[in-house]
């Protein structure tokens, strides 16, 4: 029996089914196919194996000497670009769109996995395979909750595609790159972006709640490189809510366990990642990863206008006063966050080191998540370069 055929065996598990990840499945979807036949390997919350699936995906893992691979992984390339013509509804400026639409319209893929919303709830995700340019504009916009990607893995081999390209964030990229072989494609394209603190759909109503003067009328938001949070409404304003305001103690529960175990930000697997935090205010941040990825920027390089990537100011000091304040669960006052985000958004990091920043705060955050919780799983599960990460600070004793 093939190793192709052998899965088919398997059953995929109903909704509401403990998943083999338990407390801490992100909800990626590949359970609930037959794919769930290879989940002891695939899943990035039982087997971490960042660095053998970068060797496969871009023919090397990071090199933990080079600060800029320690932090955004294996690139050839980055840069901060922003489309000339915006996408209107786009999270961003729709360059992942773009590019997706592109891939479509010059016959380089037959489908795309993306993510659309239910009629009825516009942060509910469906995820789909897109057949036309149309059906990847109606996926444009962050869901910003756990999405179950490859749940249409089945539908995938079923349809007979060949050249594929997936859209999808990093637990569900590491799950596919670990199957990818098993799927029956000639050529697969991943296009990735950076995610963190996602939350179930109850999780992401009570963050809205807890944070948001309108939690009804959001239709996107964003945790911003000037220290607040973006919140776009339905009539175009935008609310902005202080990071240092934020009810932690309320939301410190909010976020999934699989969220609070990520070590993996900057999506290392896939081929090109766009992401913000990298980037200055209104450009976004491209980490081209290998020759795959690069083929999918140049369908767009004429719609865009780019930057190189710059870094100013010094992080440390800001990251290690912020770990104590944020175990403790502080909340400042709200003139007082406000103050704080308008000092540190003059003095503080920006472009890569804004990301650094970011990636330093979460990660010695889940860290100890992880030790608290799991302690029997930290070794094995924190890669080597996010420990070293971890490192440079100081954690609570215990
Ligand atoms: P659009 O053209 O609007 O396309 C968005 C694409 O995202 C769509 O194709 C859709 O299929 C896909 N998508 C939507 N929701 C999900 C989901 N839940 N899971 C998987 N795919 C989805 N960037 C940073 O730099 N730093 C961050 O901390 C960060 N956090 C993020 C957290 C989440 C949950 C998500 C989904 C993204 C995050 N990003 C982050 C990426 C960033 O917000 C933008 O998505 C990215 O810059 C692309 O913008 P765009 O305008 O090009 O995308
Ligand atoms: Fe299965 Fe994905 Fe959950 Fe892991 S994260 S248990 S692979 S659905």
């Amino acid at each position: 029996m093939s190793a192709v055929s052998s899965h088919h065996k398997a059953k995929g598990l109903a909704p509401g089914r403990p998943r083999p990840a338990k407390a801490l499945c992100s909800e990626c979807g590949l359970c609930d196919t037959y794919y769930i036949h290879y989940v002891k390997e695939a899943c990035a919350f039982l087997n971490e194996q960042i660095a053998a699936l970068e060797a496969e995906a871009h023919g090397q893992s990071r090199d933990l000497s080079s600060e800029d691979d320690l932090y955004f992984g294996v690139h050839q390339d980055m840069m901060a670009a922003r489309k000339k013509a915006p996408i209107e509804g786009a999270q961003w400026t729709g360059i992942v769109s773009a590019i997706a639409c592109e891939m479509l319209n010059q016959g380089k893929v037959e489908g795309v996995v993306c993510v659309q919303n239910s009629p009825e709830d516009r942060f509910q995700p469906e995820p789909i395979i897109a057949r036309t340019p149309e059906e990847v504009l109606a996926a444009r916009v962050n869901k910003p909750t756990l999405s179950p990607n490859l749940s249409i893995l089945e539908e995938v081999e079923q349809s007979g595609f060949k050249r594929l390209l997936v859209i999808g964030v990093g637990c569900q990229i590491q799950a596919l790159r670990a199957v990818q072989d098993k799927i029956g494609l000639e050529k697969l394209y991943v296009l990735g972006t950076p995610c963190v603190d996602n939350v179930t759909r109850e999780g992401l109503q009570k963050f809205l709640e807890t944070t948001s003067k309108s939690p009804e009328t959001v239709v996107s938001y964003e945790f911003m490189q000037d220290f607040r949070v973006h919140f776009k409404h339905e009539d175009g304003s935008i609310e902005k809510v202080p990071f240092f305001g934020l009810n932690t103690k309320e939301l410190k529960d909010v976020f999934a366990p699989s969220c609070m175990s990520c070590f993996d930000y900057v999506n290392s697997l896939a081929d090109l990642v766009v992401g913000y935090m990298g980037a200055p205010f209104s450009y976004q941040w491209l980490v081209v990863r290998n020759d795959t990825g690069q083929e999918m920027l140049d369908l767009v390089q004429d719609q865009l206008e780019t930057q190189p990537v710059s870094s100013q100011g010094d992080r440390k000091n800001a990251v290690q006063k912020s770990i104590p304040a944020y175990d403790k669960g502080v909340t400042l006052p709200m003139w007082a966050a406000r103050l704080m985000g308008v000092v540190i958004e003059k003095i503080g990091p920006k472009g890569l080191e804004y990301a650094r920043f970011s990636i330093d705060s979460h990660f010695t955050r889940n860290y100890l998540y992880v030790k608290r919780n799991y302690p029997e799983k930290l070794d094995d599960h924190v890669p080597e370069f996010a420990k070293r990460i971890v490192e440079q600070y100081e954690l609570p004793k215990e």
